[in-house]
């Protein structure tokens, strides 16, 4: 009955979007709000792809077919390397330490992953223009990939953005859109996107629910690839920088993907590691839809939201959560870099979290654990404050 797999249409196993939160199933398509009836209810969520069975997984070439919108870009996302580093192992006590590097991605960060997937959809529903609100990673990848798929490009940003983002930006041919504040962007993205002017990439809602559901569903292949390079000796734990938890959610649902097609039978937990307490307090009783006051020169990371996606994928994968502070982060930032990484500031927050978590016991001395690295320290400027 269902048809064969094609690049750039929706692959034949998706049988809708599933909301993370109370489950309905709706019919396949973007929902810039979450599910409709958790957004009636107050209590926004995302939806994800749902699939009906999964395909077999026997190498990297088979993942393309893992995904909402099967296929990859010319541009060469994904395929990261995962590093073994043994001293910094020893450092802290532990069995092993991996980090899982997405630095070498087309942009040099994992926002790739979600780029070619959003375009691969976008296509598919004939955008014209696609948009995200960031200022950083996100916009210098959506920018790359709108320019090599012959799409137009809006990055919605503040006016703090980093020269070499800024510069990059530009040079794909992307429009630059200075808001006031970063409260501001998702206003303008909102008005937009309503008018069927724009396609997100990002999220705008207030309360927050996650970037494009279809731009998410590309990070599920970290977890992919995770499984395919560790096979013989697969992860007890892995830790991820957290901001609004698309990519702890797609980690941890990739995971949880490779469970219910029978290739993981012991699931790693997958920690939460943010620049101050947000998911923490929530977690500690407060409402995820709340608002999270706090400072933190990691840009990346330094929103003031949650997202239900963090809650949904610390449950699913039994993980902690951790805020370390910026000394912390700075001290771990050189601890990678003498080990050969020179990693964004908001990607050595990994290796603060580990620090942390051992503390705690959480992690311990028998784990084998494996970092995300989510870009690399060129782009980053120096810190302002
Ligand atoms: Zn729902």
């Amino acid at each position: 009955m269902r048809g064969p797999v094609r690049f750039g249409k929706p692959s034949p196993l998706l049988s809708g979007m599933r909301c993370i939160k109370c489950r309905r199933l709706w019919p396949i398509n973007d929902y810039f709000f979450g599910c409709p009836d958790c957004a009636d209810a107050g209590t926004p969520a995302s939806v994800a792809p749902d699939f009906a069975s999964l395909p077999g997984l026997g190498g990297l070439d088979d993942i393309a077919c893992w995904l909402a919108y099967p296929g990859s870009s010319h541009l060469g996302e994904g395929n990261t390397p995962l590093i073994d580093l043994p001293d910094l192992a020893a450092q802290h006590g532990l069995t092993r330490l991996r980090v899982k590097n997405e630095a070498p991605n087309p942009t040099g960060s994992h926002k790739d992953r979600m780029s070619a997937a959003l375009v691969r959809r976008a296509r598919d529903i004939g955008v014209k223009k696609l948009a995200v609100a960031s200022s950083g990673n996100a916009g210098a990848s959506l920018a790359a990939f709108a320019a090599n798929a012959g799409l137009g490009c809006v990055v919605v940003t503040t006016a703090d953005i980093g020269q070499a983002w800024r510069r990059a930006i530009e040079l794909h041919g992307a429009e630059i859109i200075v808001a006031p504040s970063a409260a501001a962007r998702w206003d303008l993205v909102s008005a937009h996107t309503m008018m069927g002017e724009w396609y997100p990439a990002t999220n705008f809602a207030v309360p927050a629910v996650g970037s494009n559901p279809f731009a998410v569903d590309g990070l599920r292949t970290i977890a992919l690839e995770l499984y395919l390079a560790s096979e013989t000796d697969p992860p007890t734990d892995i830790i991820v920088p957290v901001s609004r938890a698309d990519l702890l959610w797609g980690v941890a649902r990739g995971y949880s993907d490779l469970a219910s097609a029978g290739l993981v039978s012991k699931l790693p937990r997958i920690h939460a590691a943010e620049p101050f307490p947000r998911i923490s307090r929530v977690l500690a009783g407060e409402d995820y839809f709340g608002h999270f006051d706090g400072r933190s020169p990691l840009r990346s990371l330094a929103g003031a939201t949650v997202t239900y996606q963090a809650i949904d994928a610390l449950e699913r994968s039994k993980g902690a959560v951790v805020a370390p502070s910026t000394d912390e982060t700075t001290a771990a930032q050189t601890d990678l870099a003498r080990a050969g990484l020179f990693v964004e500031s908001s990607s050595a927050i990994a290796l603060a979290g580990l620090h942390a978590l051992r503390k705690r016991s959480v992690i311990t001395d028998d784990a084998s654990v494996v970092l995300i690295v989510t870009s690399h320290g060129y782009k980053e400027d120096r810190w302002q404050n």
